[in-house]
């Protein structure tokens, strides 16, 4: 008999969700807008202080819109970290635009600032100022936004902030998502929480947030028949998918909770294995850990590496996975400018992501540690 699976990051739900999602049925509102889709928009905006949200179909649309906002075209160039899903760059290209990658540093793993510098400066030279600059904050983890916010107003490039990981996460009390000009939110299925697959758009600018929600239904005219005069996306949230977001929204902070108090364990019961490391909070940075991740350093681990540890846990039916494989390393970007100095390579060759549900129990974190316990 197979063990039961322990996933990398399934759905949590409270059981509050369901009520919402009755309320919509018992009204009727089973369309791409409702009162769950406001509610849910208010929401997000009290949590993260953020003065406006648009509730969107994903976090991909939501960047995909916050590119054309922000008039990126054809020929453009929009300037995105590396070390990141490739979510983070696919709208660069739907716009006919060319991503421009920059590496990772190592206290967060994030966009590193002195890259991104040259990157600006060495585009520049060529001829061209980037639209753009995508940030992320991976993992949950904040990234150097002092930094990168005084590089960008240095050369007045907006940011758009991949913050698809982010939510709950920030940086002396200010939540990740509301730094950039715009910032992007997900609620995929393996997110902090779901709305079984939604995103939202936040940005302090109003006209912006109302030109998204414009644009996602279908750019239409103030007029009585269907008249155009833009091209638009059906890129709304469901009203049923905002229900089961606002249930999880009266959960959002436990599930951080949940998620840090499994990081701690992890660290507490692995920390001290020579050649494993753990990513450490800069001060006055929180992370949501939305996935716990260890490095393995197979130079002082007497070989062990990050792929022994993913295998042994396989055979044991437990889901982890490699980092992120950066995108300058893609078959599909890998001809792009990169500027970077190996970082993103090393996290991905050393980096495993742990399982790091808010749902998983003790025990099954516990196996987890002896699992890899085991292997040294
Ligand atoms: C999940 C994710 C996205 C995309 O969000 P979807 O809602 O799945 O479209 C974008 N960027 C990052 C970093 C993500 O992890």
């Amino acid at each position: 008999m197979t063990k039961p699976k322990i996933w990398l990051s399934s759905p949590h739900m409270s059981g509050k969700e369901f009520e919402y999602v009755k309320e919509a049925f018992d009204t009727n509102w089973i369309a791409p807008l409702g009162p769950h889709v406001d509610g849910f928009e208010k929401d997000l905006c009290d949590f993260t202080k953020s003065t406006n949200a648009a509730a969107l179909s994903s976090g991909t649309a939501a960047i995909h819109l916050a590119l054309i906002l922000l008039d990126v075209k054809a020929g453009d160039e929009v300037i995105c970290q590396s070390f990141t899903f490739s979510a983070s760059a696919n709208p660069i290209v739907y716009q006919g635009a060319t991503p421009i990658f920059v590496d990772s540093e190592t206290d967060t793993w994030n966009m590193c600032p002195i890259h991104l510098r040259k990157a600006i400066e060495d585009r520049i030279a060529k001829g061209k100022k980037p639209k753009a600059i995508i940030p992320v904050h991976l993992y949950g983890m904040p990234a150097k936004m002092d930094e990168i916010i005084a590089i960008a107003n240095e050369f007045d490039i907006p940011i758009i902030e991949d913050a698809a990981e982010g939510l709950g996460a920030h940086i002396d009390g200010k939540a990740c998502g509301t730094f950039g000009k715009l910032g992007v939110l997900s609620f995929n299925g393996n997110k902090i929480i779901t709305t079984s697959g939604g995103g939202a758009l936040l940005s302090n600018n109003e006209d912006y947030i109302k030109k998204a929600r414009f644009l996602a239904t279908q750019a239409r005219d103030a007029a009585p028949h269907y008249q155009h005069s833009h091209i638009g996306y059906n890129y709304r949230m469901s009203n049923v998918c905002a229900a089961i977001g606002r249930g999880q929204m009266t959960v959002l902070q436990d599930r951080v909770n949940q998620r840090r108090l499994n990081f701690e364990l992890y660290s507490n019961h692995l920390a001290n294995i020579s050649g494993i490391s753990f990513l450490n909070e800069p001060v006055g940075y929180y992370s949501n850990r939305w996935l716990s991740t260890i490095l393995v350093d197979p130079s002082k681990t007497n070989g062990v590496t990050r792929e022994d540890i993913r295998l042994a846990l396989e055979k044991e039916n437990i889901e982890s996975r490699p980092l992120w494989k950066p995108m300058h390393m893609q078959p599909i970007f890998e001809n792009y400018p990169f500027y970077g100095d190996g970082t993103a390579e090393r996290l991905f060759e050393q980096g495993l992501c742990l399982p790091s549900g808010s749902n998983l129990d003790e025990n099954e974190l516990l196996e987890v540690v002896k699992i890899i316990k085991n292997l040294f």
